[in-house]
């Protein structure tokens, strides 16, 4: 076994990679760009070495640059985590060349798959059944159309490079083909230097379902069964649970061979994955292999009892398999929900920040089964950031990931909600409400998936915004009132200290004042505000919230989290402060809710109107109109890329194209102008 290995990686895998192999008893070598200097990655690992700037291309995408740090640091392997160099056959073939082990596949299995229009003419070859479509050389684009036409619509168009769901073009009509391919073959060369196509029909309410596979240097080769990843948002993964519900014994011993012998095919070693696409019928189809370690690999651990990095670095050091097919049995049910900084009801836009404060569920610590098959955690996190770092443009958005386990379905599922409403996230948005919707909702629950299921239950996904409750409110103003009693001092301490001396602490009478927050709700009320009357009578506190009176007392505090009472009802709930923003999580809720302090805005005017900004930092990829240009509501003007995705900006309105401010390949930062418009009068 080695003694030390590097990890070409960086956030959650980084992390995960580590600590197995601290397990283990291997050394890790951590490699690390600028941005990262602080990173957990970094700090988990034996030891670090700089190699490069923020950007990717610099740093984590430097193979030479790896290969010299595991060379100087005595690393025996290599390993790439997901993303970054992990399905580059060169880098493989470097390491290989170097006199390193790449804990990965050989670099032939890797370039024979990664192609996904090759590997489909291989798995055609291995009679692994595929989508009906066309994935041969022939790149003209009326040719494509006819064979579009030939296959019927829809049709999905695929980058053959492509991968983390990008690339992907649904089209419904002959009449739409051209514009679509043309669209797709733009991110395709920008996001993977080829713009090589092909084209599949488009299944209707299919399901995502994958399976693990193993292979060693010895020509053994399991699979540890499959995972069903069906609730997607544009094609990238959202929950992963494995087994898949519904699955069959008989229907799992088809795919898992036809996965083993796709496996085969292409003389594979390591951990990898078939991705299948499925009818309702159960009926599947290959779609790719991803020739690495998966996002989603927790779910197969935690249901086998086994930790696939440990498996990697056997079979990478030439063991064998640890375990045969017939000893890889089920033992309950695992669930994995991603948490992203990301904002769900803006069209999942990723959200930078920093972390200001990150409260995770109690994780029942990351212990694996190993081999020696002891009972999973019941709920295991994954995470590649603390608490004060940022989620930076440069990366995966990716915050943590949260993995459950129960005996059932039934109970893995309640252990996810409950998580899920334990973790508290302040600085940037996340899509943790929105996931607690998601595994809370019917279609979830029920398993009726398929790969539509967040759109079609859109409605009660996003719900409208309700009015903040009055319990939330009621700890905000507490929790404002107690700032302002630390920060004061001296005599207007008193005044502003109510809990302490309220027995006569004023004389004559009583004292109110008016506390105003907003959220996206309270825009629609009267004054866009909650206004929140908080009274100091000599007996005590008395808050009013739209006429109803209800007497208030503090019953106890340590740090941010507070116990009051509010008329007859005790209550709980942590309250973090982030500038005017306060972040109440009370009842497994999280509420936002913005005060307007009276001293804060006075002369500001609102930003200046007419340009166009940036929604996230990132760079322009097309520039659609001209300086001068009349345009309609609507029509896009410019694309900018940024974290795996285009955005367009599109004109708000009529009007005029006064000035373009970028061109394309231009990097952009967050919130810029990029081009300066006038509405039509
Ligand atoms: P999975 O392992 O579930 O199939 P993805 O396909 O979404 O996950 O990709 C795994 C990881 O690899 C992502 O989190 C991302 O960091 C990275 N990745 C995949 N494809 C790309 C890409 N085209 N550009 C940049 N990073 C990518
Ligand atoms: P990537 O390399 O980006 O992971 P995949 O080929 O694995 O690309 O496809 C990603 C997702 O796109 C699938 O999980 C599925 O939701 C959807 N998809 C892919 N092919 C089809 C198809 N033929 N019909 C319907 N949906 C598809
Ligand atoms: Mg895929």
């Amino acid at each position: 076994m080695f003694t030390k290995i590097l990890i070409a990686n960086r956030g959650e895998i980084a992390c995960r990679v580590a600590a197995t192999a601290r397990r283990m008893g291997i050394r890790t070598v951590a490699v690390y760009s600028e941005a990262d200097a602080g990173a957990k990655h970094v700090a988990v690992c034996d030891e670090a070495v700089l190699i490069g700037p923020a950007p990717a291309k610099e740093s984590y995408l430097r193979g030479d640059k790896i290969i010299e740090v595991a060379l100087a640091t005595g690393a025996q392997a290599i390993h790439p985590g997901y993303g970054f160099l992990s399905e580059n056959a060169e880098f493989a073939e470097a390491c290989e060349k170097a006199g390193l082990v790449f804990i990965g596949p050989p670099g032939s299995s890797m370039r024979a798959m990664g192609s996904k229009s090759a590997a489909k003419q291989l798995m055609e070859a291995a009679r692994v059944p595929l989508v009906p479509g066309y994935h041969g050389e022939n790149q003209d684009p009326e040719f494509l159309r006819d064979q579009a036409d030939r296959i019927g619509y829809p049709v999905l168009l695929k980058a053959s490079a492509g991968g983390g769901g990008k690339g992907m073009r649904v089209v419904e009509r002959s009449e739409d083909f051209v514009a679509a391919l043309a669209s797709c073959k733009r991110e395709a060369i920008s996001s993977f230097g080829d713009d090589k196509v092909l084209v599949e029909k488009y299944l209707i309410r299919p399901r995502h379902i994958e399976i693990q596979v193993f292979a060693d240097k010895l020509g053994n080769c399991v699979y540890l069964h499959e995972r069903d990843c069906s609730v997607q948002r544009r094609h990238q993964k959202v929950l992963e649970e494995a087994p898949a519900p519904g699955m069959t014994q008989h229907r799992r011993a088809d795919m898992g061979e036809a996965a083993v012998a796709a496996a085969r095919a292409v003389g594979y070693v390591g951990a990898g994955t078939v991705e299948f696409i499925a009818n309702q019928d159960g009926s599947f189809y290959f779609m790719e292999m991803n020739t690495r370690l998966q996002v989603e690999h927790p779910v197969t651990e935690m249901i086998t009892g086994t930790d696939l990095v440990e498996w990697q670095l056997r079979v990478a050091a030439g063991q064998p398999l640890p375990k045969k097919q017939h000893e890889l049995a089920i033992h309950g049910h695992a669930i994995e929900a991603r948490i992203y900084a990301e904002n769900p009801e803006k069209g999942f836009l990723p959200s930078i920040g920093t972390l200001r404060h990150m409260d995770t569920p109690t994780a029942v610590s990351f212990e694996l089964g190993g081999t020696g098959g002891v009972e999973p955690a019941a709920v295991r996190i994954d995470s590649g950031v603390r608490e004060g770092d940022a989620i930076s443009p440069f990366y995966d958005p990716m915050i943590a990931k949260l993995i459950v386990w129960g005996a059932d379905r039934t109970q893995a599922l309640a252990r996810l909600s409950q998580a899920l409403s334990e973790f508290q996230i302040v600085g940037l948005a996340t899509n943790i409400a929105f996931l607690k919707r998601l595994v809370e909702g019917e279609a979830f629950a029920t398993a009726d998936l398929d790969t539509g299921l967040i759109e079609r239950h859109h409605a009660s996904l996003f719900p409208a915004s309700k009015a903040a409750p009055a319990g939330a409110l009621a700890l905000a103003a507490v929790a404002l009132i107690e700032a302002e009693k630390q920060q004061s001092s001296g005599a207007s301490r008193a005044a502003a200290d109510p809990w302490g001396q309220a027995q006569g602490w004023r004389l004559n009478g009583d004292y109110r004042r008016l506390l105003s927050f907003s959220d996206e709700h309270a825009a629609g009320l009267e004054g866009g505000a909650y206004k929140v009357g908080v009274t100091y009578h000599p007996q005590g506190w008395e808050l009013d919230i739209e006429g109803g009176k209800q007497p208030l007392t503090l019953l106890a505090r340590a740090g941010a989290a507070y116990s009051i009472r509010l008329g007859e009802q005790s209550m709980h709930g942590n309250v973090r402060r982030d500038g005017e923003l306060f972040h109440v999580f009370t009842n497994g809720e999280h509420h936002t809710l913005s005060y307007n302090d009276p001293m804060a805005h006075a002369g500001e005017t609102e930003a200046a109107g007419g340009r166009l900004t940036a929604p996230m930092p990132g760079k322009v990829v097309a520039v659609m109109v001209e300086a001068g240009q009349e345009v309609k509501k609507g029509t896009p003007l410019v694309i900018m890329e940024a974290m795996k995705m285009e955005h367009t900006i599109a004109a708000p309105g009529d009007g005029l194209v006064e000035e373009v401010l970028y061109a394309v390949g231009d990097q952009v930062a967050d919130g810029a102008p990029l081009l300066a418009f006038k509405a039509a009068a």
